[in-house]
């Protein structure tokens, strides 16, 4: 599984969000972000700072 912190990308966002794949991890993202952070599109930077910080879980 791969997880990643809002928080890591995001200052003071406690969201954690996990999934099997890197994509639905995004999916997740982009969803969060348009409910609670008000970004109707991740900015390309910040989708690569996502990317950067999804861990790899067992
Ligand atoms: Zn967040």
């Amino acid at each position: 599984m791969k997880e990643l912190s809002c928080g890591a990308v995001v200052p003071n966002c406690d969201a954690k969000f996990t999934a099997a794949s890197e994509s639905e991890i995004m999916s997740q993202v982009a969803d969060h972000a348009r409910r609670v952070h008000g970004t109707d599109d991740v900015p390309p930077e910040v989708a690569e700072k996502v990317r950067l910080n999804i861990r790899e879980t067992a």
